[in-house]
């Protein structure tokens, strides 16, 4: 796979008319594509012809993936912080549901206070998968990366602390803001990371200071589970974590691949 060498920013959208489509962001416009997430992972690009204003459509999380895979406590800082191992040994593996995901601008909507009182953002760099792979060895592990977009691991703190795994403080509806598009051609093992709740920065980071690498991480969990076109693999996420009350807007940005802001409801 060659896409990882040309930057083009690809976002996924739905028009007037309901239909949902892929396209190429140049500057305030969108080129539209026909061709499916496969064939523009094949670099086979069909332009139709149409060019659309980001005013005139809706922006889509940048894919619909099988999985979201998430990494955790592949930061020090943060795996001190939530109470988790600061040097692991073997990565810490677990999945949200597709049904968490919002798109860049969609609400995050807090469960009932009943439910949980600590919801907290984590701004983290996620990876869009581009072809099939099981077994895959560390060196061949990034010709498996479509490219790059940003995802807040929105995650019910008081949860995750009480029950015996992730599922259910991770897994809420709207715990998945993802996009606003992704970005080929970017080296994901170097990009600075910035989250923003209102006008504070409350996380500042770079994918250079993760315990475990990225190409580790994807040939290890590919030992376990197959991985698909479109599949999503979340890093992790340095400091700085914190709780988020309705009224808040959390912004995360990366390097190289734009802004990602999220309402708090
Ligand atoms: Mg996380």
């Amino acid at each position: 796979m060659k896409v990882l060498q040309k930057t083009q920013t690809i976002v996924r959208y739905r028009n007037a008319n309901n239909q949902v489509y892929f396209g190429i962001v140049e500057g305030e416009e969108i080129l539209q594509l026909s061709s499916s997430f496969d064939g523009i992972v094949k670099n086979e690009l069909k332009f139709d012809g149409v060019r659309v204003s980001f005013h005139d459509v809706k922006i889509l999380e940048p894919v619909a993936p099988s999985k979201v895979i998430n990494f955790g406590w592949t930061y020090a800082g943060h795996a001190i912080e939530t109470g988790g191992t600061a040097n692991l040994k073997e990565p810490f593996l677990f999945l949200k549901p597709a049904t968490a995901l919002v798109p860049n601008e969609g609400d995050i909507v807090l469960p009932p206070e009943s439910l949980t009182s600590q919801v907290e953002m984590e701004g983290e760099v996620a990876l869009i998968i581009g072809k099939r792979g099981k077994n895959i060895k560390e060196e061949d592990a990034l010709d498996y990366v479509f490219g790059c977009t940003i995802f807040n691991d929105v995650t019910a703190r008081d949860l995750t602390r009480k029950d015996p795994q992730f599922t259910r403080g991770k897994g809420f509806d709207t715990f998945g803001p993802l996009g606003p598009w992704m970005v080929t051609g970017v080296d994901p093992t170097n990009l600075n990371i910035k989250t923003t709740l209102n006008d504070r920065v409350v996380q500042n980071g770079n994918t250079n200071q993760m315990s475990l690498s990225i190409p580790y991480l994807i040939s290890w969990v590919s030992q376990i589970m197959t991985l698909e076109p479109g599949d999503v693999l979340a890093t992790g996420s340095p400091s700085g974590s914190c709780p988020m009350k309705p009224g808040d807007v959390v912004t995360v940005e990366v390097e190289k691949i734009g802004r990602l802001r999220n309402y708090v409801r």
